[in-house]
């Protein structure tokens, strides 16, 4: 017989688990036989002690199959190409990239998370957006994507409830960077989701839960494994997190970003990363070169197609979309304050995640699971990496509603900002490519 007791100290003395056990556990949390307090045990025993690659397909397997899965592969004549991130600090990537995607004819349905950690969550910074609808029903997803070319829905009560239960606890347990963890929570909605080709954004550096390349390799090949196993293709990009990405971080701010984007009027970082990775997509859908892929994907944005897709998405999931047409109606922070250089020189590094939980404090991002996201809150870029500052130039901009947040956001920001007297060498964007 088996028990939640045997199981959580079979894996803190890093012993592996059985599928039996695996199951077992999975289908107890989501009945609410196995309690928060027993889970988050065996969450940060699994932290600790890892899990190999069959532990890992079976615990992806079993989140899969804790709610209805999808197969959304069979519903479409076009190629369907899912895509998520990691996880960063200012990643917006998938506003962007999917309906680059959709305005190519690829069919993306894709399901994603709220924030985690010091990382924000594309599902929060939606529902900045009024009257977004982030949690689909299977019908809606296969007849909105059917209709408009890409969806961005939550997990839900149908669909991968399990990953639903496990990512809120790993939130606030401090067990979200563990690679196992990881690779089950996404790979477990991708295969819910079930579309041909999975494209994964490794994130790696000081924002990401992958510090280090070894560390962002070894989660590529977990994911790659699951896919393998599961008849999936799954091409991982490993990219830099080493400062945030873009300009802004917190939700509003950032769709606000990624319109400017679809636009043609994105930071240089962001708009390279988002076509990276779109070009990655596109040749999978079709036979044409890079420069080819490229020269498209920059028509679709100068021609307003790819921002096209994205009004008619917001407007399929409930959306207002004059917020999009007009992204001065967003409610703004009532408190801003600058934080300007102490000295001249050139911006070194950015720590991300410090940047991360600025934005948090300042009220755009969840400590606890029961905190509610201020959407206007976050913080502007003026000045990355590499940038030429004096004395007093602004680097960026914070903003909030809670006066009383500021002192503890703004040492958060002075621990994260070093600035030296030599230009730092400029770091690659994407760091590799493992498939
Ligand atoms: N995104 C997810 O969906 N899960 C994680 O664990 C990290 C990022």
């Amino acid at each position: 017989m088996l028990s939640i007791y045997d199981i959580i100290s079979k894996k803190r003395d890093k012993k592996e688990l059985t599928k039996e056990e695996i199951q077992f556990v999975i289908e107890g949390f989501v009945n609410g036989s196995i309690k928060d307090y027993q889970m988050s045990a065996l969450l940060m025993a699994i932290y600790i002690n890892g899990m190999n690659f069959d532990e890992t397909y079976y615990l992806t397997d079993q989140m899969k199959n804790s709610g209805k899965t999808l197969d959304l592969e069979n519903y479409f004549d076009e190629i369907t190409i899912d895509k998520h991130s990691t996880g960063g600090v200012g990643d917006k990537t998938s506003f962007v990239v999917c309906p680059i995607l959709a305005s190519f004819g690829i069919k993306v349905p894709k399901l994603s998370g709220r924030g985690l950690g010091h990382t924000g969550g594309t599902i929060d910074k939606l529902e900045s957006i009024p009257g977004f609808k982030t949690s689909l029903s299977q019908e809606e997803i296969i007849e909105l994507t059917k209709k408009v070319g890409f969806v961005i829905s939550g997990q839900t009560n149908d669909i991968t409830p399990a990953d639903k239960l496990i990512y809120g606890l790993r939130d606030v347990t401090a067990t979200v960077g563990s690679v196992p963890l990881i690779a089950s929570s996404i790979m477990s909605k991708k295969l819910a989701a079930g579309c041909k080709v999975i494209i994964i954004d490794i994130k790696c550096g000081s924002g990401a839960f992958m510090k280090d390349y070894s560390e962002a390799q070894n989660l590529a090949k977990y994911m790659i494994e699951i896919g393998k196993r599961a008849n999936k293709k799954v091409i991982c990009e490993i990219t830099n997190m080493d400062e945030p990405l873009g300009n802004a971080v917190g939700n509003s701010l950032e769709v606000i970003e990624a319109i400017n984007t679809l636009k043609g009027k994105g930071p240089e970082d962001f708009t390279r990363l988002c076509i990276e990775l779109s070009v990655e997509a596109i040749k999978e859908a079709f036979n044409i070169s890079n420069e080819e892929v490229v020269k498209r994907i920059e028509e679709k944005i100068n021609n307003g197609e790819a921002y096209n897709k994205l009004i008619e998405m917001v407007q399929a999931q409930g959306g207002d979309i004059s917020y999009i047409a007009n992204t001065e109606k967003f409610p703004k922070a009532k408190v801003s304050i600058e934080y300007k250089a102490e000295t001249d020189g050139f911006i070194e590094s950015i720590n991300a995640t410090s940047i991360g939980l600025a934005a948090m404090e300042l009220g755009a991002g969840r400590k606890v699971k029961s905190d509610i996201i201020d959407f206007s809150t976050g913080i502007i870029f003026n000045k990355k990496c590499g940038d030429r500052v004096d004395k007093n130039t602004t680097i960026l901009t914070l903003y909030t509603n809670n006066i009383d947040k500021l002192d503890l956001a703004l040492e958060y920001v002075k621990s994260a900002i070093q600035i030296s007297s030599n230009k730092p060498s400029s770091k690659k964007l994407i760091l590799g490519k493992i498939q």
